[in-house]
């Protein structure tokens, strides 16, 4: 373990030396996506320029070399979840994992007539494929509400949950906008004592907290690699092994079968079952590289600082008149959706960059949530492992000079 001293960790990532508007960069933007470590780059760097063929097929060394290396990285990310290998699927994202569910699970197992509940505080990723699937195969798609400090409402989980028809609890683990996390092991129960599975969307929460979908009991987990340090392209889908064993494949093609006939094909094992076509082999192993690099740091080390970071952008915010944070959840995590009395969050976000600072400003993909919240557009500021506290700081001198140009 190299322990927790930010500036070596940002020595470590070649970007956040770059100048932005002639200013230094204070990137307060990494729930969106999060820069890459030297390791992450060099690993893909070596593939390519020493270690690369098509993976799982040829009889020759570039390609063993390369297929091992891929397939170190699935050990890796088995590793990081506590799960087995053949329970780690690798697709694009956490969008395409979630979506493969809906595809596959959703149009087998669940019948018309059963019910998805996800809750109000979804990412679109873990919204939109359950309407599709509720329009295509006849599920109904029930939303669990939140309370007004932007937390899970048990109750009304219950009352979702009291006619015996849920079959899917699809829900996030940390969300973008409120920062909340979920009990996620008090949902899993909850689920399963119902007969429901539970499928829990990481995007967020797996770049903060050590995830064992064991321990949780997770049904489904997904995430994706470039919040986590990796690079984009890449993403994983957990599934419980006798889960997956079941479900058809989501995309069919090369890779993905036992034989093919004219007539008919079989489907290989889990995963490659669901890994049609060649795989994002350098973003995988980059990947995986990321997964070496955050464990090195150690999840303790990195949810220690990112806790006070965000105590501290609470705190320092809070003092800015006119200024009002999203959600008071107990338990939260390293992201900060804000808005600023008389001005649009679009010219706060762009009123920074011009002083090198980046954050978000939308709907962050959550725009049913956003609008319940009474809103129709925030700024974010979210945090990851390079983040300094003088970074936060940065962002309060920014705002007060935001608030002099409105007058
Ligand atoms: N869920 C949550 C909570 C997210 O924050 C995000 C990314 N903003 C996603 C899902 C989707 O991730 P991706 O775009 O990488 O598929």
């Amino acid at each position: 373990r190299i322990g927790f001293d930010v500036e070596r960790i940002r020595a470590d990532f070649p970007i956040l030396a770059e100048r932005v508007h002639g200013r230094k960069l204070v990137f307060l933007d990494s729930a969106a996506s999060a820069q890459k470590p030297r390791a992450v780059i060099d690993a893909m760097v070596r593939t390519m320029e020493t270690r690369y063929a098509n993976v799982h097929r040829g009889l020759h060394w570039m390609s063993e070399r390369c297929s091992d290396d891929y397939e170190g990285a699935r050990d890796k990310v088995a590793a990081f979840l506590n799960a087995a290998r053949e329970e780690i699927v690798f697709v694009r994202n956490a969008t395409e994992a979630i979506n493969l569910v809906a595809h596959s699970y959703g149009r087998t197992v669940l019948q018309p007539g059963d019910a998805v509940v996800v809750s109000e505080m979804e990412h679109h990723a873990n919204l939109v494929p359950w309407q599709m699937l509720r329009d295509s195969h006849g599920i109904e798609l029930r939303i669990a509400k939140i309370t007004e400090a932007g937390e899970l409402d048990f109750h009304d989980l219950e009352r979702n949950f009291a006619d015996g028809r849920v079959r899917l609890l699809a829900i996030t683990h940390m969300s973008n906008v409120l920062g909340t996390y979920t009990p996620v092991e008090r949902l899993a129960a909850f689920a399963h004592a119902y007969g429901a599975r539970i499928l829990l969307d990481g995007a967020q929460a797996a770049v903060h907290r050590a995830v064992d979908v064991r321990a949780i009991d997770a049904d489904f987990y997904v995430f994706s690699g470039h919040k986590l340090y990796g690079p984009s392209g890449i993403g994983v889908l957990y599934g419980k092994r006798e889960l997956l064993e079941a479900m058809p494949p989501f995309l069919g093609g090369g890779d993905m079968i036992r034989s093919v006939s004219y007539e008919k094909s079989s489907w290989a094992e889990p995963p490659y079952r669901f890994e049609a076509g060649t795989p994002a082999i350098i973003e995988t192993i980059g990947l995986g590289a990321a997964i070496d690099y955050v464990n090195a740091i150690g999840f303790e080390a990195i949810a220690a600082h990112e806790r006070s970071l965000t105590d501290h952008a609470l705190a320092v915010l809070s003092d800015i008149d006119g200024l009002h944070v999203l959600g008071r959840a107990q338990d939260r995590g390293g992201v900060v959706a804000f808005t600023l009395d008389g001005v649009h969050a679009h010219d706060v976000a762009t009123l920074l960059d011009k002083q090198g600072i980046a954050v978000r400003a939308g709907h962050h993909c959550a725009e049913p949530l956003t609008r319940r919240l009474g809103q129709d557009s925030t700024a974010r500021a979210s945090f990851g492992v390079y983040t300094t506290h003088g970074e936060i700081d940065a962002l309060v001198s920014g705002l007060r000079r935001v608030k002099q140009v409105f007058g």
